[in-house]
């Protein structure tokens, strides 16, 4: 199953969102199949985040961009849910307060960036710096439009440092994103959510579509590329990103340390303790 390919945005690749799928066409034969799937993929992804975490030598990034009620937060809680909590941490990134306001824009990213052995979960990122400032006209076009390159060479750095990257694009259709706010709507645990910008946003989804396919084209080298997911269905969606970051971390093939203990000592010592204990 080569999801990696099939969503991959290859570098300076000029894409067309509103002729991009919203709902998949294969591989799964439907919900439970893919619900199976993305079980054993979440078994294995725990599995390869043990053993980066135990290595300690190398780090992944994952960032998420979308539009609103695409699923970055379900996204979330299903692929890292099981993970170990050590080793694991996810940063929203908002408008950003006073201070961070006062110095450059990757100062408050750069920061959130994992360590050795650690992955690191973007709920939104440095690329709001680009999609949001330029649609929401937050600054000049000389400003966002310098910023991709630094991207570049931030997300460089990092790569030379040993952590790989991956980005993703929940791709969502109005249709389906005006039936989740309606859910929102109806359900009152979900109400904190409501947010008449949401509502604004959607007037403004061309312009937003536009700067996305200008990120895509600029900002998808090898080492660090998009992927856009058809997001209608949230099975799928679960289900190719884990695919996706599971061929990745496979990849990566963290190992366990090599053992340099006597284990034949820690042996005879373990049993030497145990017959101590029942003596007593
Ligand atoms: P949410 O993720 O729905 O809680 O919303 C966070 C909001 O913060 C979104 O509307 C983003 O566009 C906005 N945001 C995040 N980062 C930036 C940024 N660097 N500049 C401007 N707006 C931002
Ligand atoms: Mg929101």
């Amino acid at each position: 199953m080569d999801l990696l390919k099939k969503h991959l945005v290859k570098p300076g690749a000029s894409i067309k969102l509103a002729s991009m799928k919203t709902v998949p066409d294969g591989p799964f034969e439907g919900k439970d199949d893919a619900r199976n799937y993305c079980e054993e993929i979440i078994e294995k992804l725990r599995e390869m985040q043990y053993r980066l975490f135990v290595e300690a030598k190398q780090s992944l990034l994952i960032v998420l961009q979308a539009p609103d009620a695409a699923g970055k937060d379900g996204l979330i809680r299903k692929m890292l849910g099981r993970m170990n909590p050590q080793g694991v941490r996810t940063y929203p990134f908002k408008v950003p307060t006073p201070l961070e306001k006062s110095h450059d824009f990757l100062w408050r990213v750069h920061k959130c960036t994992p360590a050795t052995g650690m992955i690191s979960v973007f709920n939104r990122s440095h690329y709001e710096d680009i999609l949001a400032v330029r649609v929401e006209k937050l600054a000049p076009k000389e400003v966002w439009s310098k910023r991709y390159d630094m991207i570049n060479h931030f997300e460089n750095l990092l790569a030379a440092n040993g952590t790989r990257i991956l980005k993703f694009y929940l791709h969502i259709s109005p249709e389906e994103q005006l039936e989740r706010f309606k859910e929102r709507l109806d359900r009152p645990e979900k109400h904190w959510k409501l947010n008449a910008g949401d509502y604004e946003s959607r007037d403004k989804r061309p312009a937003y579509l536009e700067a996305y396919e200008d990120v895509f084209k600029e900002c998808s080298p090898k080492h660090a590329p998009w992927f856009i997911i058809p997001a209608d269905k949230k099975w799928y969606r679960d289900a190719a990103v884990g695919s996706i970051v599971y061929e990745t971390m496979k990849e990566m093939s963290p190992q366990l340390p090599p053992v340099d203990v006597d284990l034949d000592k820690i042996r005879r010592l373990y049993e030497r303790e145990k017959a101590e204990l029942e003596k007593t």
